[in-house]
C-alpha cells in the first residue's frame, strides 16, 4: 500500500526569523503584527512556548508572560516564498505533494516505499534536506492514508517522526479524548460526549445508526476515522497549470558515482516526463538534464531535438548524452530531466520511429494504461530496475525481470493489458518495457 507522508514545519515563522538571524536563536522568539500595537502572537518558538504563549494568544498576555522575548515583526512573503522553496524540495522525492497549509503539505510515496519503513527512510531523507538547506526543523507523520498522516505528525515534535499503521493508530488514539481527532472541534466533542462518546475508541465502536441519527452523514465518516480510515484522495499540486515544461527530477538515495546506477535513474525519469506529457498531450522539443553534485553544484544542459516528442526512450537518449557530456565523474545527490518548448499536439516522431514496429507504440500505449491503474512504478523500465537491484533497492519482492522468459511477439501488448494484479503478470509487462528500450 503507498504511503503518505505529512510534512509539518515546527514552529514555522518564529523558527524562519531563528535561522535568518542568529542573535535569535536558543532564546523565545515571539512573532506578531506590529510589537507595538495590540494583536495576536502569530507564531511563538519552542523557547517561549514553556512560558505559555501559544499561537492566537492575545500580545498583551504574552508579554505578560514572557517579557523577556524578542518580539518580532512577521514577513508573511518570506514565509510564503520559503513555503513554495519546500514545496520544491517535496518535488524532488515525489511528484505527488498537496500543499496543506503555508507551513504543512502532503506528499505521496509510490510503490518504491510500500511499508511503513520505507517511507520513515523518506520522510528521514526530508527532515535532513530541510535542515541542511533551509536550517528549520520538520516533523513528519507518515501513514497509510492522508487522515493517519496527518494526525501522527502532531505526535512527536519538534523534529519528529511518527509512523502508524491503522493498527498502532488505534492503539495511541482510542484511549485519548474525542477533540484529539482531525475534524472534531470543540462544540462537536461537546455533543459527542454528551451521548457517552468521551474516547476516540467509543467513537470507533459506536453503532452506525446513533451516529448517523445524532450527526447525520458525518457522523458514520468519523467513526471510520477513529479506526485510522480514510479514502480521501491526494490531489497533487502543480505550480504551473499550464507548464511551459514538464520535468521531474530526484535527490538519490545517497552521493553517488556509478555511472550506471545514474544512467537507470535517468531511463525512470525519462519515462516519468514522457508519460506525464503523453497523459495531457503534449509534445516537447528541448531535453534538460539538470545534476547536482555532493558540494550542491548545479549543472543544466539542454539539447535540441529533430522534432517535437513525447517518448521516453528518445527523451532518455537525448538526456543520457548530456549527462555523458557534462558529467565530470564526481558523486551526485540530485539529478532531473526535463522537456519544454512543448505544445499541444501528436508525437510526429512516431511515425518516422515505429512505423515498423506498430506494435512498440501499442505496447507503449498499454503500459500507460497499466500505469494509470496502479500508479507510477508499477511498470518499471527494466533498465533502470537492474541498476537498483545492484544497489539492493529492488522495491517489488516477486519480481525476478532476468528469469522471464521472452513471450511470442504477437502476445506482447494482450499480455499487459492483464498484467495488474499478478506479480508474475507486472514482471512480463516489465520485460516486455525493456524489450523496448534502447541499447
Ligand atoms: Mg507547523
Amino acid at each position: 500500500m503507498p504511503m503518505i507522508l505529512l510534512v509539518d514545519m515546527d514552529a514555522f515563522f518564529a523558527s524562519v526569523e531563528q535561522s535568518q538571524h542568529p542573535h535569535l536563536r536558543g532564546v523565545p522568539v515571539i512573532v506578531c503584527g506590529d510589537p507595538d500595537r495590540r494583536g495576536v502572537v502569530t507564531a511563538a518558538s519552542y523557547e517561549a512556548r514553556p512560558f505559555g504563549v501559544h499561537a492566537g494568544m492575545p500580545l498583551q498576555e504574552a508579554k505578560r508572560l514572557c517579557p523577556q522575548a524578542n518580539y518580532v515583526e512577521g514577513n508573511p512573503e518570506k514565509y510564503v516564498e520559503i513555503s513554495l522553496q519546500l514545496l520544491d524540495l517535496y518535488l524532488e522525492f515525489s511528484p505527488d505533494v498537496e500543499p496543506f497549509s503555508v507551513d504543512e503539505a502532503f506528499v505521496g510515496l509510490g510503490p518504491e516505499a510500500p511499508g511503513l519503513t520505507e517511507a520513515s527512510v523518506v520522510a528521514r531523507r526530508i527532515q535532513s534536506e530541510i535542515r541542511t538547506r533551509f536550517d528549520l526543523g520538520a516533523s513528519i507523520g507518515v501513514g497509510p492514508n492522508k487522515l493517519v498522516a496527518k494526525m501522527a505528525s502532531g505526535v512527536e515534535k519538534p523534529c519528529g517522526l511518527t509512523a502508524f499503521d491503522s493498527q498502532a493508530f488505534c492503539a495511541h488514539f482510542w484511549p485519548l479524548g474525542v477533540q484529539e481527532m482531525w475534524g472534531i472541534g470543540p462544540q462537536l466533542a461537546e455533543r459527542m460526549r454528551a451521548i457517552g462518546l468521551a474516547t476516540v475508541g467509543d467513537l470507533a465502536r459506536a453503532p452506525d445508526g446513533v451516529l448517523q441519527s445524532t450527526f447525520g452523514i458525518i457522523g458514520p465518516q468519523l467513526k471510520q476515522a477513529a479506526n485510522g480510515l480514510d479514502d480521501t484522495p491526494l490531489t497533487p499540486y502543480h505550480r504551473a497549470p499550464d507548464a511551459k515544461s514538464v520535468g521531474h527530477e530526484v535527490t538519490l538515495p545517497e552521493d553517488c558515482d556509478d555511472s550506471g546506477y545514474l544512467e537507470g535513474k535517468l531511463l525512470r525519469l525519462a519515462d516519468q516526463v514522457a508519460r506525464r506529457m503523453r497523459s495531457e498531450d503534449y509534445v516537447g522539443r528541448t531535453v534538460a538534464v539538470k545534476i547536482r553534485d555532493h558540494r550542491f553544484r548545479t549543472v543544466i544542459r539542454q539539447k535540441v531535438l529533430d522534432a517535437p516528442t513525447a517518448d521516453g526512450r528518445r527523451i532518455f537518449q537525448a538526456a543520457r548524452r548530456l549527462l555523458r557530456a557534462n558529467w565530470k565523474g564526481d558523486a551526485l545527490r540530485l539529478l532531473g530531466i526535463s522537456v519544454s518548448s512543448i505544445s499541444k499536439g501528436a508525437d510526429s516522431t512516431q511515425g518516422s520511429l515505429f512505423d515498423s514496429d506498430e506494435r512498440s507504440l501499442r505496447l507503449r500505449d498499454a503500459l500507460d494504461r497499466v500505469r494509470d491503474r496502479l500508479g507510477e512504478a508499477s511498470v518499471v523500465p527494466l533498465g533502470s530496475l537492474r541498476h537498483r537491484s545492484r544497489l539492493g533497492h529492488v522495491p517489488f519482492g516477486a519480481v525476478k525481470p532476468v528469469d522471464v522468459a521472452k513471450p511470442p511477439d504477437g502476445r506482447r501488448a494482450r499480455e499487459v493489458k492483464r498484467a495488474p494484479d499478478s506479480p508474475g503478470g507486472t514482471a512480463r509487462a516489465m520485460k516486455r518495457a525493456d524489450q523496448d528500450e534502447p541499447a
